[in-house]
């Protein structure tokens, strides 16, 4: 049988050192996952359990060379657009309920991403008790650089993570700051939704969000990964 109208291609996230590509299947993202940051957005993170949100795997925006910011457009409908810098968990397997124990064992490997953020649509959204999704879901929210096999990189559990914005430091945080590890992160989507390869996981952001313009250039970091660029047009 055919289908219909035209299927949609995989999106596929180059993996650092091959000719190979990670197939996006389902972007998931962790919110409030820094204490520091939990609390500049309004809320005690000593109460609260992980949650998570999505983006569709095709606002993937592929950030494949450190030297050339890749260039992202300022999204429609929103007058306050956010930088959220986050080192993200791409899955080479999934299950159900996956104990913490295990978790790492179905981790490929790591990518540098940024979890860009209409900031005026999630608060007002948020005050009147609405879902998020116009303000974290929209078309190129999840801009990404290549994803590095865990061989080459090891688990994160500590190490800088900071973004700049035309050069000047506006996050700067440590890894080991996650109120939820990887390791948890996994676990608990997994009590949620079974995870399959493919998925990968936004494990949130430390302090410091803040907006951008177009004509900024947004430059990232973890240790252990290769630089990100981008440039807001
Ligand atoms: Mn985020």
């Amino acid at each position: 049988m055919a289908y219909v109208v035209t299927p949609p291609a995989t999106v596929g996230v180059p993996v650092n050192g091959t000719g190979d590509l990670f197939p996006v299947r389902r972007i998931f993202c962790v919110g409030r996952n820094y204490a520091a940051h939990a609390r500049e957005m309004g809320h005690d993170p000593d109460r609260e359990p992980p949650f998570f949100f999505t983006k569709p795997a095709d606002a993937i925006v592929i950030c494949a060379d450190p030297n050339n910011p890749t260039k992202v457009p300022y999204p429609s409908a929103t007058k306050n657009l956010h930088h959220e810098m986050e080192l993200v968990v791409a899955m080479k397997s999934g299950g159900t309920d996956i104990p913490v124990d295990k978790a790492l064992d179905h981790v490929f490997g790591y990518a540098v991403g940024l979890d860009m953020t209409r900031r005026d649509l999630q608060r007002a959204m948020g005050d009147e008790k609405k879902p998020w999704e116009i303000g974290k879901s929209f078309d190129r929210s999840a801009p990404i650089g290549a994803v590095h096999r865990l061989a080459q990189t090891g688990h994160f559990t500590q190490g800088a993570i900071w973004l700049k914005v035309n050069g000047a430091i506006k996050q700067n945080a440590n890894l080991n700051q996650m109120i939820w590890s990887v390791a948890e992160q996994i676990t608990k989507l997994s009590e949620a939704n079974e995870l399959f390869p493919g998925d990968i996981i936004y494990s949130g952001t430390p302090e410091n969000v803040g907006p951008v313009v177009r004509g900024d250039v947004i430059e990232m970091h973890i240790d252990g990964l290769p630089n990100l660029s981008v440039k807001i047009v």
